[in-house]
Formats: C-alpha cells, sequence, structure tokens
C-alpha cells in the first residue's frame, strides 16, 4: 500500500474544509488582483501599452485588464511618456482626484527622470510632483518589464496594512509633495 505523508497545517489558519486568515491579508489579495489601471500616455511608452494589453502579453491573467478612464474608478496611475511642464498640473489634479488607496507606476525613462529630453520644458520626472511607488526602467520598457512593475505594485497591494495611507508618515510624504 502506498505511503500517504500528511503534512501539518498550520495551527489555526487552515484544515479540512477551511482556510482561515487575517482581515488584512485577505483584503490585500483581493486588492492586489483587481487593479484597475489609469493608464496616462502620451508618447512612444503608451504604444508598449497596448502590446501588455494584447493577448499576446494577456495583462488579465494578473487581474488587471479593466482600464478606468476615470481616475474616480481607477487605484493605479500608469504614467507613461514624455511629461511637459504644461502637463503636470493635469497629471496632479488626475492623482488627487483617485480615491484612496491609490498607486503609482512610472513607466519608462522619460516618466520617471525626463528621460532624454533634459530640457527646460519637460518635467524631470513625476515624482516632482506626486509620490511614486514603482519605477519602471527603459526606453521604451518592454511589455515584460510592465508586467513586472504591475507586479511589484500587487506585492505593495498585498502587504500593505488596510489602513497604511492615513499615517501620519504619508500625511507627511503627501505634505512633502505639496499635495493637499
Ligand atoms: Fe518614448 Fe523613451 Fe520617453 Fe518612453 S522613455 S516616452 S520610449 S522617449
Amino acid at each position: 500500500m502506498k505511503e500517504v505523508t500528511i503534512v501539518e497545517a498550520p495551527q489555526g489558519h487552515s484544515g479540512s474544509g477551511f482556510f482561515a486568515t487575517s482581515f488584512d491579508e485577505a483584503i490585500g489579495l483581493a486588492r492586489s488582483y483587481s487593479l484597475w489601471p489609469l493608464p496616462f500616455a502620451t508618447s512612444c511608452c503608451g504604444i508598449e501599452f497596448m502590446a501588455t494589453m494584447g493577448a499576446h502579453y494577456d495583462i488579465s491573467r494578473f487581474g488587471s485588464e479593466r482600464p478606468s478612464f476615470s481616475p474616480r474608478q481607477a487605484d493605479l496611475l500608469m504614467v507613461m511618456g514624455t511629461i511637459a511642464k504644461k502637463m503636470a498640473p493635469v497629471v496632479k489634479q488626475v492623482y488627487l482626484q483617485m480615491s484612496e488607496p491609490r498607486w503609482v507606476m512610472a513607466v519608462g525613462a522619460c516618466a520617471s527622470s525626463g528621460g532624454i529630453f533634459d530640457t527646460y520644458s519637460v518635467l524631470q520626472g513625476i515624482d516632482r510632483i506626486i509620490p511614486v511607488d514603482v519605477y519602471v526602467p527603459g526606453c521604451p520598457p518592454r511589455p515584460e518589464q510592465i508586467i513586472d512593475g504591475l507586479m511589484h505594485i500587487q506585492h505593495l497591494a498585498q502587504n500593505e496594512k488596510l489602513r497604511r495611507r492615513n499615517t501620519d508618515e504619508y500625511s507627511e510624504l503627501l505634505a512633502s509633495y505639496n499635495i493637499q
């Protein structure tokens, strides 16, 4: 007769027919696999996002296939492309219109640091106006890199405390970016 090895489940977490976890972890898991991205694409990096959304790379595998073009129905702001200084107030306004919890991804060199456009008219990175959670390098980044960035956001969403964004620490961070 074949020997069966029974692995002891951690006490108080799972067993035959049930699984228990903390409220934070359950919410974090749900959030991380139901992110609604708002693609703020101004130039070439946006084309890579289109590829990321297509069937080949299939971002729906990560629960993020539903792009939202209303900031009020989005929780992940993906900024892709060159942001001119004249455009900066619009990016900030879009960010402020998103409700908590919200995350921000700077996709590509231009959104992260201004990229090759080191000129008077281009914002040298969106973190000068809004807090950024994940930077995706590249000019442009490949879809695999964008997905990697998304997975980092998922990791943040899954592991942060339910009310992290309401802490004094986060308020101070917002204040340092001059966002009210
Ligand atoms: Fe275009 Fe490169 Fe800037 Fe992306 S990082 S918007 S590919 S110039």
